[in-house]
């Protein structure tokens, strides 16, 4: 269903790859473009986790979390700084998800994303990560000057919502 996510598709950092942009190029069909445009299936899917946490993370290689928010650790070193990147230029938190994915369960999180980054032009998905819809062509303003380091910001008007 457009605008919906599975559970699958949330990655043990707390990433939910259906609003990656690499994700959402490879599934709404948007060709590869050498350097602009890359092809992901997911990060459970490739069994991989792009975001370079597992290579440091025995419990994550060994299979023995699903998510980080089941490890006493949480926040450890490596996920605080890809939180870190993420609030800074996508206003998105993984921290934040786990949290609420542990004490609110998946379902409510998934329903939340669904909200948070529905495209206003036709109801699918916008990405975390440039504020496009990869299904009807939808953009999102890009900053200025305030907050130097986001990509994307919402526009309320329109109905952005992250
Ligand atoms: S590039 Fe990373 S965040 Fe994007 S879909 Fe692949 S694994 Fe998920
Ligand atoms: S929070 Fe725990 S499970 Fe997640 S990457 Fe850090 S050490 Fe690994
Ligand atoms: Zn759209």
């Amino acid at each position: 269903m457009a605008g919906a996510f599975e559970a699958d598709l949330i990655a043990p950092c707390g990433m939910n790859c259906g609003v990656c942009k690499a994700y959402l190029a490879y599934s709404r069909g948007a060709p590869y473009v050498k350097g602009k445009v890359t092809h992901c299936t997911g990060c459970l899917v490739r069994n991989k986790n792009c975001a370079f946490i597992r290579r440091d993370c025995e419990r994550m290689r060994r299979g023995s979390v699903r998510f980080c928010h089941e490890c006493a650790d949480m926040p450890c070193k490596q996920l605080a700084k890809l939180d870190e990147h993420y609030r800074a230029r996508y206003g998105m938190s993984m921290i934040e998800n786990l949290k609420m994915m542990r004490e609110r369960g998946i379902d409510e999180f998934l329903a939340s994303q669904a909200k948070r980054y529905r495209c206003p032009g036709c109801g699918d998905v916008i990405s975390v990560h440039d504020g496009k819809c990869y299904a009807c062509g939808y953009q999102a303003d890009k900053p200025r000057g305030a907050i130097p380091k986001r990509r994307w910001v919402p526009n309320q008007k329109r109905g952005d919502t992250p």
